[in-house]
């Protein structure tokens, strides 16, 4: 059987070569078409991958150019808002760069400089607007250059409607890291009006103060006389008291009366007797201290409070006073009157009724002695 058989070369004897060659050249032609498939299909997903960056890049440039509107927008709203508060708060906002010198101005700080609201504000107009109101903003802004917390300044200008103005600026220094100053913050602020009310306010306080002081001043003075009256008399009586017990030094109260006054109202007239009760009054108060009260108490009849003063020295006061009385009490129409005096010094357990009482006691004994004279409590 194998005999027959013939051997492989014999029924194709170029069989390894064909196969060789035909499998050659098919392997050729599907690696030839896989390349180009590959090569496609990459240039494909090359080109997909382009056209998709594309579209994204453009996306985000249509995205970034809607964010920048935006922002715009805000910004813009951001401005109009600071400029309508700035307006409402009557404010103005200015920033300077020590560096260069330059100058920021806000709506509101034109506002208060009165320059238009569509005036395109130029170079310089800054300088120019400061100088002619002749404020040294800078200058005074550079003198405080090293200031750490916040500071205020204070400048007068002169409105275009030729009305005064008072600017009050606060100002805030902004440092680096360095501790040196880049740049300055004022806010500035319109304060005439507020100035204004605050005079108008002082001056009406003033007013209220004088007319209350005159009211008390009334309700403490005697009129005819100007002399304190027996009000003030008692009130200012228990408070010398109290001081001549604290500081251990005596304390003499005189009362007089003028002699017979009844008389000189009946001779001469009631306005001849008031201009006498003047006359008494002036060259009483001509014989006391500064630290005595002269007062009239009832209608001629007065009080001398003597702080520091004992019973002798006291009587030598009085009778000084009796014959300055009775030498020049004369008036144009009346002759000189006379006066008694009962004088009480102050003891242990006086209060300013009891002295006044002794005092008082004196002088009925000084009228029934006689009058023109000075008699001492017992
Ligand atoms: P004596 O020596 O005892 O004090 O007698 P007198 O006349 O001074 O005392 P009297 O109390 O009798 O009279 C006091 C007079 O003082 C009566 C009154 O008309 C008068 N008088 C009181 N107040 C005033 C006043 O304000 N103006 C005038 N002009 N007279 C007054
Ligand atoms: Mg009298
Ligand atoms: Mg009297």
């Amino acid at each position: 059987m194998h005999d027959r058989l013939p051997p492989p070369n014999a029924i194709a004897p170029n069989l390894d070569r064909v196969l060789f060659e035909t499998d050659g050249s098919m392997l050729g032609r599907v690696i030839g078409s896989d390349a180009l498939f590959i090569a496609c299909a990459v240039l494909l997903f090359i080109a997909v991958i382009a056209l998709v960056a594309t579209r994204m890049a453009r996306q985000e440039a249509r995205f970034s150019a809607q964010l920048a509107g935006l922002r715009g927008q805000r910004m813009d709203q951001l401005i109009r808002t600071v400029s309508l508060a700035e307006d409402i708060a009557g404010l103005g906002i200015w920033q300077y760069d020590p560096a260069t010198g330059s100058q920021q101005w806000s709506n509101g700080l034109r506002r208060i400089f009165d320059v238009p609201e569509d005036e395109p504000f130029l170079e310089g107009d800054a300088e120019t607007l400061l100088l002619a109101n002749d404020i040294d903003l800078v200058g005074a802004i550079k003198e405080r250059l090293a200031e750490v917390g916040p500071y205020d300044l204070r400048f007068d200008m002169m409105g275009l409607d030729g009305r005064a103005r008072s600017l009050a600026v606060e100002a805030c220094n902004l440092r680096d890291d360095e501790g040196k100053t880049t740049r300055v913050i004022g806010v500035v602020r319109d304060v005439t009006d507020q100035i204004a009310r605050v005079r108008q306010l002082e001056f009406s306080r003033a007013v209220a103060q004088r007319e209350a002081r005159r009211a008390q001043e009334l309700a403490q003075t005697d009129p005819l006389t100007g002399l304190a009256n027996r009000r003030s008399l008692m009130g200012q009586l228990d408070e010398m008291i109290l001081k001549a017990r604290r500081i251990s030094k005596p304390l003499v109260l005189i009362v007089f009366d003028i002699d017979h006054f009844k008389t000189v109202n009946d001779t001469y007239g009631h306005l001849a007797g008031d201009k006498v009760l003047q006359t008494i009054a002036r060259i009483a108060k001509d014989q006391a201290r500064e630290a005595d009260i002269m007062a009239r108490v009832g209608g001629e009849e007065f009080v001398w409070v003597v702080p520091g003063a004992d019973e002798s020295s006291a009587r030598v006061m009085s009778e000084r006073l009796r014959h300055a009385i009775a030498n020049d009490s004369a008036t144009e129409t009346v002759p000189s009157v006379t006066i008694s005096a009962g004088l009480a010094e102050l003891t242990q357990g006086d209060t300013s009724l009891s002295l006044f009482a002794r005092a008082d006691s004196a002088l009925y004994a000084a009228k029934g002695a006689g009058r023109n004279q000075v008699r001492m409590a017992a």
